[in-house]
């Protein structure tokens, strides 16, 4: 079935889109795409085998890149706070008093390698409600490496979808899609946060309308940066959070070690604590290659 509202969606995307070129049976064919896309097709159930796998988490800290200096005053909206320490592992049973070791870790969400679950940015499901068998996904990832090492602001375009698919097939079903833009490498330099004259952090992300085609036109679980954030300057109102995050999706940011996974072929298992009424949270993330 497809409901009224995703019709509509799909009719103005169509309208103010050029690349489609929309005929009136492209119009159907997308619409159709549309409705099957929100229904979610059943997990795949195709053999995964595997000879490696690649760790696509960093290890997090207390130096840790975030989008906040912890002790700084920061605002969002009308929202000031003052951010606290990035991660903190306090030793209370220590091995050489009772020989056993045991912490508290307090951190915040959305620090390190995280998971941006569909509540942090709208009213959808926290962490536990995701289902487990869409945290291992097939993984398709698009280098946009060589246009990011130019602008800090580069994004993933809908004609780079497009191209990856002229290269390797149709983005399969229940995909994660992952940017790499090579920001990786920039984890523990100033480059990781490039501010701009005024400040503002500068980094690679996805272009909205790559989104949206994925969204409506083909099936993708997830989606995965190797920067802080889905969305950078070219989308201050956070387009690509509230459209993916408000349509009951989820993605990881701040990924690791893309360049040794290949473009197609890979699958990913988002290892995310199921921590009740989470919005996100540091996790570990495998490529099984
Ligand atoms: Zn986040």
């Amino acid at each position: 079935m497809c409901c009224p509202n995703v019709i509509e969606k799909v009719r103005q995307r169509i309208s103010r889109r050029d690349l489609l070129k929309s005929t009136g049976a492209a119009a159907a064919g997308v619409l159709a795409a549309g409705c099957k896309t929100t229904a979610k097709a059943a997990p795949a159930t195709e053999p995964v085998s595997f000879t490696r796998v690649v760790d696509l988490s960093h290890t997090l800290h207390p130096d840790f890149p975030a989008w906040f200096v912890p002790g700084e005053e920061k605002t969002f909206g009308t929202k000031t706070f003052l951010p606290p320490a990035i991660v903190e592992v306090e030793r209370v049973f220590k091995y050489e008093e009772i020989k056993i070791n045991l912490s508290k870790v307090s951190y915040w969400e959305h620090v390190g390698t995280h998971m941006d679950a569909p509540n942090h940015f709208s009213e959808g499901s926290s962490v536990e409600k995701i289902p487990a068998e869409d945290l291992v996904l097939p993984l398709a990832v698009i280098d946009i490496k060589a246009r990011a090492a130019r602008d800090p602001l580069a994004l993933v375009t809908l004609e780079d979808v497009k191209a990856w698919e002229s290269k390797h097939g149709r983005i399969p079903e229940r995909a994660c899609l992952a940017m790499n833009s090579g920001w990786a490498a920039h984890v523990n330099t100033p480059k990781f946060k490039s501010p701009n004259a005024d400040g503002a952090h500068q980094q690679p992300a996805f272009h909205i309308d790559a989104i949206e085609f994925i969204m409506e036109e083909r099936n993708v679980v997830s989606i995965a940066v190797d920067t802080f954030s889905f969305d950078n300057l070219h989308s201050p109102e956070y387009d690509v959070h509230n459209a993916w995050l408000g349509d009951e999706r989820w993605g990881i940011e701040v990924v690791n070690n893309l360049d040794d996974v290949p473009a197609a072929g890979a699958t990913v298992v988002v290892g995310q604590p199921k921590i009740q009424g989470g919005t996100g949270g540091p996790n570990r993330v495998m490529a099984l290659v």
